[in-house]
């Protein structure tokens, strides 16, 4: 090619390369990775534009300015690779001030040593432009071959962070890092092709053609495929900014990596630990005792919670993590901070449990309520109203249960008791007449005090003879008891009334009224006696007689 036909192509570059470097510019605020692009891109344009004014102007000047020119840009083109390499590789990593600096020292060392005429030739003399033939001309100084050195050293140092990440990646990240490798094979093989053969000073340089192709590559990778500045960012930034806290343990149990939260949390639970935590046991940085309470928590659902100190409650997640041949490469421990939340369900566990209480209180406080609502007061045993339900349920189930006999028991006498004694002892003999009644139902029987003196005794399954039997040994428990009433000896009698169900009636009111017939035959008949019989003819001399007046009493209380 003629010298002019290489500025031509020279300038084709340089027109594209600035371009590139103009789009990567103006996306700066995307991803960190374009301001990278830009300073390589523009390195690349003024290297093909140096390499322009050299083929296609060539003048002394040019011949002069070239080197310092190819230089500064090789030195962008360098520092730009590296900053894109490291940027890719670690989303999170910036070139600090201090980098900065140390990365600008060797371009510009070698831009002032090219340009000052006392230097210039240890870094390139006998300079000349392509000729017909396209044959230019250059022999390297010392200094260009150190110079080549250490932007070989520090690309490939760039470069190796990138192989690093390459192998840990996955899924798409992993894919972006090998078009970033392969487009920086371009440039580095033509590179090496092209200073390879031009050591024998001749040729041309056309290091600038490969690494505008490697930068078109890469310029497509970020922004047209624009994942570099999402995922890994994304990724990374994740796991640093969560509140919970990450740690990482290899299989011996050593920390390899923690998130800031997992640092903050490791601080706060054992505040005497300095230094720094990675590269350490995770027993000595938990402490053996958070550790020895986690691995005695049951896992609920992949979670472990557990009070590692008074008050700290972790709710740790953990889980193993393999390589793609399922060797195990450690565990990865997620822990959250849920002592507040333990906290709030204890408050409600308390909270449920007084309230449960209370329940039972009230529900207790109903029951008694309920229980007094069908007791009598003064005796204890059951009421009306309980009778009244109780019996017309003994009916319902009484085809289950076969017969059944109503009791109705009456004081004999009772109003001569109250009116020599007083009412109060009235109550007295009352109560005790009750305490022998209900000492006198079996399971299933009710008794009650259906008012006054009278009081009923159901026996559910009882058939008339059962019951006489069973009302004759409560007349006979009665009249055998004894009370002392103001220092004086009482007893009274009952008269019971017996009727059966169903030969004496079905229903409770019928029943009530034949063992009410039967109770006036009692009467009738001389009192403290059993009648079963509620047809039992009443003979016309035994009409019952009223009560007796308070001197009869003494004869009617048998020893009062
Ligand atoms: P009978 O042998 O004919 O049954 O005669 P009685 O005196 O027992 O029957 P009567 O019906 O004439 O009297 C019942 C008395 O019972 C009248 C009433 O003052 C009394 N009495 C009713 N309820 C109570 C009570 O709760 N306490 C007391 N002490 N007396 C009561
Ligand atoms: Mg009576
Ligand atoms: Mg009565």
């Amino acid at each position: 090619m003629s010298a002019a036909q290489w500025a031509l192509v020279f300038a084709c570059a340089a027109l594209v390369a600035s371009c590139t470097a103009a789009l990567a510019w103006s996306r700066r605020s995307r991803t960190p990775a374009a301001t990278a692009l830009a300073v390589t891109m523009s390195g690349v344009a003024v290297w093909s534009a140096a390499d322009v004014l050299l083929h296609g102007v060539g003048s002394d000047g040019v011949v002069e300015a070239y080197p310092p020119l190819l230089l500064a840009s090789v030195g962008l083109v360098v520092v730009g690779t590296y900053v894109l390499a490291r940027t890719v590789s670690d989303p999170s990593w910036r070139l600090g001030r201090r980098a900065a600096l140390l990365l600008a020292v060797e371009p510009v060392l070698l831009v002032v040593t090219a340009t000052l005429p006392a230097t210039r030739d240890l870094v390139m003399s006998g300079l000349t432009p392509a000729d017909g033939a396209g044959e230019g001309r250059v022999t390297f100084g010392p200094l260009f071959l150190a110079h080549t050195a250490y932007s070989y050293a520090l690309v490939v140092v760039a470069y190796a962070h990138l192989v690093r990440r390459y192998r840990h990646a996955a899924g798409v990240f992993r894919r972006q890092i090998a078009v970033l490798l392969s487009s920086a094979l371009v440039s580095s093989v033509g590179n090496v092709v092209s200073v390879g053969s031009q050591l024998d000073g001749s040729g041309i340089d056309v290091t600038p053609l490969f690494f505008l192709v490697t930068g078109l590559v890469d310029c497509w990778a970020i922004f047209r495929v624009g994942l570099l500045r999402m995922v890994p960012v994304a990724r990374e930034q994740v796991v640093e900014t969560v509140p919970d806290a990450v740690l990482v343990v290899d299989p011996g149990g050593v920390l390899i990596d923690c998130n800031p939260a997992a640092t903050r949390m490791l601080r706060r639970l054992r505040p005497e630990l300095g230094g720094d935590l990675v590269g350490r046991a995770l027993t000595d940085v938990a402490g053996p005792r958070a550790v020895a309470v986690l691995d005695g928590t049951e896992r609920r659902d992949g979670h472990r919670v557990a009070q590692v100190r008074p008050g700290l409650w972790l709710d740790v997640r953990d889980s193993a993590v393999s390589d793609p041949r399922g060797r195990p490469l450690g565990r990865i421990l997620v822990v959250r901070d849920v002592s507040e939340q333990q906290e709030r369900q204890a408050a409600i566990e308390a909270l449920n449990a007084r309230l449960a209480e209370q329940v039972e209180v009230i529900e207790r406080l109903r029951a008694e309520l309920a229980e007094e609502a069908v007791r009598d007061p003064l005796t204890g045993l059951h009421n009306r109203r309980h009778l009244d339900r109780a019996l017309g349920a003994d009916l319902a189930s009484r085809p289950r249960t076969g017969r059944l006999s109503v009791l109705l028991v009456d004081v004999d006498h009772f109003k001569s008791v109250n009116d020599r004694l007083g009412h109060a002892a009235g109550d007295r003999v009352l109560t005790a007449v009750a305490r022998t009644l209900a000492g006198a139902v079996r399971e299933g029987d009710t008794a009650a005090r259906l008012g006054g003196e009278e009081f009923v005794l159901v026996l559910p399954g009882a058939g008339r003879e059962q019951a006489l039997e069973r009302a004759e040994q409560v007349r006979r428990a009665i009249a055998g008891q004894r009370q002392s009433l103001d220092g004086e000896d009482v007893g009274v009698t009952v008269s019971i009334g017996v009727a059966v169900c169903p030969a004496d009636g079905a229903s409770a009111p019928a029943l009530l009224e034949a063992a009410d017939r039967a109770l006036y035959t009692a009467k009738a008949t001389g009192r403290d006696r059993v009648v079963a019989d509620p047809a039992a003819p009443v003979p016309a001399a035994d009409v019952p007689a009223p009560a007796p007046a308070a001197d009869d009493v003494a004869e009617l209380v048998p020893g009062g």
